[in-house]
């Protein structure tokens, strides 16, 4: 039987808004509950196929009561906000009916674990439970895959010259590693991609495992949308992102992450990067995280890499033109590499001399009139850009003309040398390369123009900053960077723009088009209301569904919430909090996360636990996160101190996490550009950004931290928050009506007896 005959498609009834309510199977069937929704809820109950098949599985109310809402919606058409608390089970409770439905569904991951256990667990378990046929599909992001017509530029200039800085006139300094390619590297690693490029059937790195995670010369040879000439693309049928979009296009189930979803839905009105298929109804879950992504990809970005990117492309093409179009575009190239260098050493060194010198990464608003000493050589860049354009534009051959391999032909002509080896590695070189132009062409055009939005600084729904990544800490941080560092600086220097309000962009692009939507995530709701959540989103209606956590946390944890720490502002504070996570750490014998809001208060918490406590402590940022969580579940006893990244989608069941400490309230920091530039337009529309956004996002990120500590139903431990501000403020109330409803303590001589 295929889902289709299965589903209630032939006999839906009239749509039911009671979503809330708790349907009892024994109860005969009202007039609203549909076909799908009577599958669904026998599918959830005790003797149902999920009880019958799946070895362990225990019906449980809430959710069966998800289940039947996502039935009703996904028959009907509209949106719901599930939240689910932990336990509840919610990928079945949603992947069951979007199956059943008949339509194809869409789901969307905040993180690839979450999209890998679909893929790869949940979705087998339920083909075969259900004894029904549906196809799925896993996408990732296109830079997974590699671009077959990328790759093949790359070998040919390779092949030709041995490396790319000997064929051009000019070169960037190359700065970091993890970004450009060292000549070494690609001999090392060209080979190792050349083999398996030649059998692979996916396209997809993570097949290569020989591959370093940040391997530079990946960058260059992979599917990103910015280079992908589309339908253009003389390999576009063999492509591998075209073949994982028709697969997808065929498919029952797409899976996807929110990078991807909304990376896509930024370049669909560009016919280049779009590869998700268009699908009827959409499942976001992790939907507490949609906002912070959507933010990242509906906004503009300029840096010197993406500059050197496309430089270092149009110098690929080089042996490809004929010879008055080398030089012109050699030129060209020169002027774009000399004006971009100026562009960002300048900002850099600005940066430098009025920024924050040690942080790691820093972001700091800018405005029009405070880049006025970087307008002029900006001017020059968007200058450069617009003659590459012109250049380009004289580069191609004219409507009409003959093949470029022909003696006739008008504007461009393949070098020998570059004709032969085109045509050897491609066999069809002359198409090759004037697409390779007009893309090259769109995408200097690209940048111009984001370069001018970002210089002019003044669309309002915008928040306009320049971010620096990755600068370590120097021996003399005090001392400014010299004109020579400015170079490396300038390479780690991001202009951008955010919008500071998402809301409408959701709706317009991702929201809108779709027949039904289920949201869904264990922390959606604040205060017991999806308010926060549809006003972020742009949601004027929808189903709203609460089902609470199945597991039994009067049993299985215990809150500590200890009085006498210092207010976290005080010098004193992350003293006393080291003195505390050392009481508590003791007494639960490691088997700890401590989750720090700071990177200043973990350094100083690290400095004193490290000497006070006898258990294996890992701290973020020594080794990657994927093998941290790992190392701290094989490690008896261990403690992970870490940051913001491990707040939530981490899972570690059992014994060896026991205890989870969190030193702060997670407001967000207000001197974000981001975060500031909505509380500013909130109370500038007569809200309370306080109260209507800085105390619901810190809410969810508190739920989120405290949630990774029960994961099962066997799960017992600790739960502390240090921050004295949950009772010292009005506001505190809101956090601790938020808290998982376990036992409250105040005294640590509790945790000891709880640990016994
Ligand atoms: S269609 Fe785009 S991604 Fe695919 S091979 Fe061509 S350029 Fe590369």
């Amino acid at each position: 039987m295929n889902r289709s005959e299965r589903s209630g498609r032939s006999g839906r009834s009239e749509r039911s808004n009671a979503v809330n309510e708790t349907n009892d199977p024994n109860v005969s069937n009202g007039p609203n509950v549909s076909i799908l929704q009577n599958s669904v809820r026998e599918i959830f109950s005790e003797v149902g196929a999920l009880a019958r098949v799946l070895d362990g599985y225990e019906p449980r109310d809430g959710q069966r009561r998800m289940a039947e809402a996502v039935a009703s919606i996904v028959d009907t058409g509209g949106t719901l906000l599930a939240e689910a608390g932990t336990g509840t089970g919610k990928t079945l409770a949603y992947l069951i009916p979007a199956i059943f439905s008949g339509h194809r569904v869409l789901v969307s991951t905040g993180t690839k674990n979450l999209q890998e256990q679909i893929f790869f667990k949940d979705l087998p378990a339920l083909q075969e439970a259900l004894g029904i046929r549906f196809t799925a599909t896993l996408m990732k992001g296109r830079s997974n895959y590699l671009c077959l017509h990328r790759w093949e530029l790359y070998k040919q200039s390779f092949e030709s010259f041995g490396s790319f800085e000997s064929s051009g006139s000019f070169s960037f300094e190359r700065s970091e590693r993890s970004e450009r390619p060292e000549r070494s590297e690609r001999h090392v690693f060209l080979p190792i991609v050349d083999a398996w490029a030649k059998k692979t059937e996916t396209g997809d790195r993570a097949e290569l495992r020989d591959l370093p995670e940040n391997v530079a010369l990946w960058n260059e040879i992979s599917a990103e949308a910015d280079t992908c000439l589309g339908a253009e693309c003389p390999r576009y049928n063999e492509c591998f992102v075209t073949r994982m979009r028709q697969r997808a296009a065929e498919s029952d189930v797409v899976i996807v992450n929110h990078h991807l979803l909304c990376a896509d839905a930024s370049v669909r009105q560009s016919a280049y990067g779009e590869v998700i298929p268009f699908c009827p109804t959409l499942v976001i879950d992790e939907a507490h995280q949609l906002e912070d992504v959507a933010t990242q990809y509906f906004g503009c970005s300029l840096s010197a890499y993406r500059v050197e990117d496309l430089v270092r492309d149009g110098e690929r093409l080089l042996p490809a033109l004929a010879l008055q179009h080398t030089e012109e575009m050699t030129r060209a190239l020169a002027r774009v590499a000399d004006h971009s260098r100026m562009f960002f050493s300048g900002l850099a060194l600005a940066r430098a001399l009025h920024g924050s010198g040690a942080a790691q990464e820093s972001r700091a608003r800018y405005t029009a009139e405070g880049l006025a000493d970087h307008f002029e050589e900006g001017t020059a860049l968007a200058g450069a850009l617009e003659g590459l354009e012109a250049t380009l534009a004289l580069a191609q051959p004219p409507a009409g003309a003959p093949d470029a391999d022909s003696p006739a032909a008008g504007g461009l002509h393949l070098s020998t040398l570059a004709r032969g080896a085109l045509s050897e590695v491609e066999g069809h070189a002359s198409g090759d390369i004037n697409e390779a132009v007009v893309a090259l062409q769109r995408r200097a055009g690209e940048l111009r123009h984001d370069l001018r939005f970002l210089m002019r600084a003044a669309d309002p729904d915008f928040v306009y900053y320049i971010e620096t990544r990755g600068r370590g800490r120097s021996a003399n941080a005090d001392r400014p960077a010299s004109a020579g560092s400015s170079g490396r600086e300038a390479t780690r220097l991001f202009l951008r723009a955010s919008p500071i309000d998402v809301s409408r962009i959701v709706r317009d692009v991702l929201f809108e088009r779709m027949r039904a939507i289920v949201l869904t995530s264990a922390t959606l709701a604040v205060d017991g209301s999806f308010e926060y959540v549809k006003g972020r989103l742009g949601i004027r209606q929808a189903e709203e569904l609460c089902v609470k956590s199945e597991f039994d946390y009067a049993a299985q944890a215990l809150l500590y919430l200890p009085r006498h720490l210092p207010p976290p502002k005080a010098p004193a504070f992350a003293e006393a909090a080291a003195r505390e996570i050392t009481e508590i750490v003791t007494r639960s014998r490691g088997r700890a996360f401590v989750l720090f809001t700071s990177y200043a208060v973990l350094r100083a918490v690290q400095r004193i636990v490290e000497m006070a406590l006898p258990y294996p402590i890992l701290v973020q940022g020594t080794a990657p996160r994927t093998e941290l969580i790992e190392r701290f579940r094989t490690t008896p006893n261990a403690v992970l101190l870490a940051t913001s990244s491990f707040w939530q989608g981490v899972d570690v069941v059992g014994e060896a996490l026991s205890c989870v400490i969190i030193d702060k309230l997670p407001f967000a920091s207000p001197g974000d550009p981001v975060t500031a530039a909505r509380i500013d337009a909130i109370n500038a529309a007569g809200g309370d950004a306080f109260a209507d956004y800085q105390v619901p996002l810190a809410i969810l990120a508190l739920q989120q931290g405290l949630g990774r500590l029960i994961r099962h139903r066997t799960d017992r431990g600790v739960l502390a928050v240090l921050d004295p501000r949950l009772r010292t403020m009005g506001y505190g109330r809101r956090f601790l009506a938020s808290l998982p409803p376990a036992p409250v303590t105040h005294d640590i001589e509790a945790v000891g007896r709880f640990f016994v």
